[in-house]
């Protein structure tokens, strides 16, 4: 059987398991499809709208087969039961947060039950670490980079001038680690801002000189 199709199949099987076990078969209205128009989210719950013609169904759950194929089996069911639950808020409650408490509750119920932690996140990330000069750069997050999916073009353009380093899959940076990284990105934006003032300053300077020497001309008029 094609790849494609045993996932498919898969994901058809999950479903109908989780709507039983957690939904009290009341997704049975909702359509599951496997998309390759979304880029960056692993899935996205769309409620049915007045003008699309898809027989009775109450909306649309689309999850990103490219992303997920790779991903781990308790990815992959977290997930899906991640646009499960929005699927079924939205059929009671239209005007709640989209990840607010009802949604909570919800999630950590099921987490329990299956050991999974359906997050509040519509995207995967995987971490690479280039094994050059990066790893050594404060400002390049010591080589640290994530990205989404396996799309590795990302990656090339991010190494520090002179680094040629290979990037190798690596697990998430620790906590200590990542709020390091949050602080060095702080820092590197209130830098950016700086020159961006610095910028600016410079260009209404400019302005001003530009200005008088144009008020100089009319004097030149006369010789
Ligand atoms: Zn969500
Ligand atoms: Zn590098």
């Amino acid at each position: 059987m094609p790849q494609n199709k045993k996932f498919s199949l898969k994901i058809t099987t999950l479903f109908a398991q989780f709507n039983e076990q957690f939904f009290n078969n009341q997704l049975s209205n909702v359509d599951v499809i496997l998309s390759g128009r979304l880029k960056t989210t692993s899935g996205k719950f769309c409620p049915q709208k007045p003008h699309l013609k898809h027989g009775e169904k109450n909306g649309i759950i689309e999850l990103n087969l490219r992303l997920l194929i790779e991903r781990t089996d308790k990815e992959i069911k977290e997930t899906l039961l991640h646009e499960m639950i929005h699927a079924y808020l939205f059929s009671y409650e239209k005007r709640i947060k989209p990840h607010g408490k009802e949604f909570k509750q919800m999630s950590e119920e099921i987490n329990k039950a299956l050991d999974i932690n359906i997050s509040t996140r519509h995207k995967y990330f995987t971490w690479y670490r280039c094994e050059g000069k990066c790893k050594t750069s404060e400002n390049r997050y010591f080589g640290y980079i994530k990205i989404v999916s396996s799309n590795t073009s990302r990656l090339k353009n991010s190494h520090v001038p002179g680094c040629d380093g290979a990037f190798k899959k690596v697990s998430e940076p620790s906590k200590n680690l990542l709020k390091q990284f949050d602080e060095q990105k702080k820092k590197i934006r209130e830098a950016q801002k700086k020159v961006k003032k610095c910028k600016l300053q410079y260009k209404s300077n400019a302005f001003t000189f530009n200005s008088d020497w144009t008020a100089l001309l009319p004097m030149f008029k006369h010789i």
